[in-house]
């Protein structure tokens, strides 16, 4: 049988070029390696305060976005995640079966959580990875293509489905994380120390500027003391970021994009990764806004919709049933 892959994204702020290196741009090879199931996380997106009509646009850049990488929607399963009810009553079983304890030690609420007033974190926020894991097994998935941020999520999905198998007998299938070798994890160009984040914008490349923006974020993009384009991650941290964006644009390794700029300047070499950048996303935003135009994403969400609650519904079945809801 062949792989199912599943992954989703958040319409929680303007993608980013993170997004696109470490998820976006990956899905389209993804087609033809397996069953492919992608969804826009709308219910997880609740999880921060946002307005309605920020997240219906969001919703709807998504989608769009998604289509513009390059899916071709004969051979995926797109839909909004909150299309397929299946997701919210999966959850109101498997909240039981994590716990408080290990959903505390989890770096993406203690993050998020750090940058609030207390008296404002949502339950759904602490509660994220019970709907995350949900998302996960309700399809079957085997493969979940995630950028580094995520891998403790897909690793406690795992300590569930142990935890319900040994409990109920098999009747979750065992997901896996897989990550990019380039690009699971690009820097803010600002402050090359921290993720760059839709939900925390700083020094961020949207999916949505212009190309002018890009160049300009690109060449005052922070760079290290040194003159040399070297990867080192610990003491060039700004290069390293603009070196990993190069080689994802190019399709190369780190260790190739670094050849080609041995004893080149700062300068130049910010004006490459501005070009490669901009050769690959200046089309890629023609497509979006044709997208966009054309509502072509509606049929689309429709479609997938049915589809993924045709999968998910025969899993929750299952799960009611083992745990020994009567189903009359
Ligand atoms: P948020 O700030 O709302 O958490 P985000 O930019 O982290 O936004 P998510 O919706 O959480 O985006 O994640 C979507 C996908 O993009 C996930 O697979 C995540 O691992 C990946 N991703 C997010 N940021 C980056 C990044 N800086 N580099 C590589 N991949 C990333
Ligand atoms: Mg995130």
């Amino acid at each position: 049988m062949s792989e199912r892959i599943l992954t989703g994204i958040k319409p929680t702020g303007q993608l980013t070029l993170g997004n696109y290196i470490g998820v976006l741009r990956n899905l389209p090879k993804m087609t033809d390696r397996g069953e492919c199931i992608f969804f826009i996380a709308d219910l997880h997106a609740l999880t921060l305060p946002i307005e309605p009509e920020t997240l219906r646009q969001n919703s709807i850049d998504l989608a769009s976005f998604y289509l513009a990488a390059g899916l071709d929607p004969k051979k995926v399963t797109l839909f909004l995640q909150s299309s397929v009810s299946e997701h919210a009553e999966l959850n109101a079983i498997m909240q039981n079966y994590l716990y408080m304890g290990e959903l505390s030690r989890m770096t993406q609420f203690k993050d998020k959580a750090s940058k609030m007033n207390e008296s404002a974190i949502g339950l759904g926020l602490f509660a994220y990875p019970v709907l995350m894991a949900c998302d996960i097994i309700l399809y079957d998935s085997d493969v979940i293509p995630v950028g580094e941020d995520q891998i403790q999520h897909v690793e406690i999905t795992r300590d569930l489905v142990n935890r319900f198998n040994n409990r109920y007998g098999k009747v979750l299938n065992m997901p896996k994380y897989e990550i990019r070798k380039v690009g699971a994890r690009i820097m803010s160009l600002s402050d090359p120390t921290v993720k760059m984040s839709k939900s925390d914008p700083k020094g961020d490349i949207f999916l949505k500027d212009d190309m002018k923006t890009v160049r300009k974020k690109i060449m005052s993009a922070v760079t290290d003391l040194g003159c040399e384009v070297k990867y080192d991650p610990e003491n060039k941290p700004g290069i390293s970021n603009l070196l990993t964006i190069y080689a994802a644009m190019k399709d190369i390794s780190i260790e190739e994009a670094e050849k080609e700029f041995v004893g080149k300047r700062y300068g130049e070499f910010k004006t490459a990764v501005a070009d490669a950048v901009i050769a690959e996303l200046e089309p890629f935003q023609e497509r979006y806004k044709q997208i966009v135009a054309n509502k072509e994403y509606e049929a689309v969400l429709k479609e997938g919709a049915i589809k993924a609650k045709e999968m998910a519904h025969k899993t929750l079945v299952r799960v009611q049933e083992a745990v020994g809801l009567l189903k009359i």
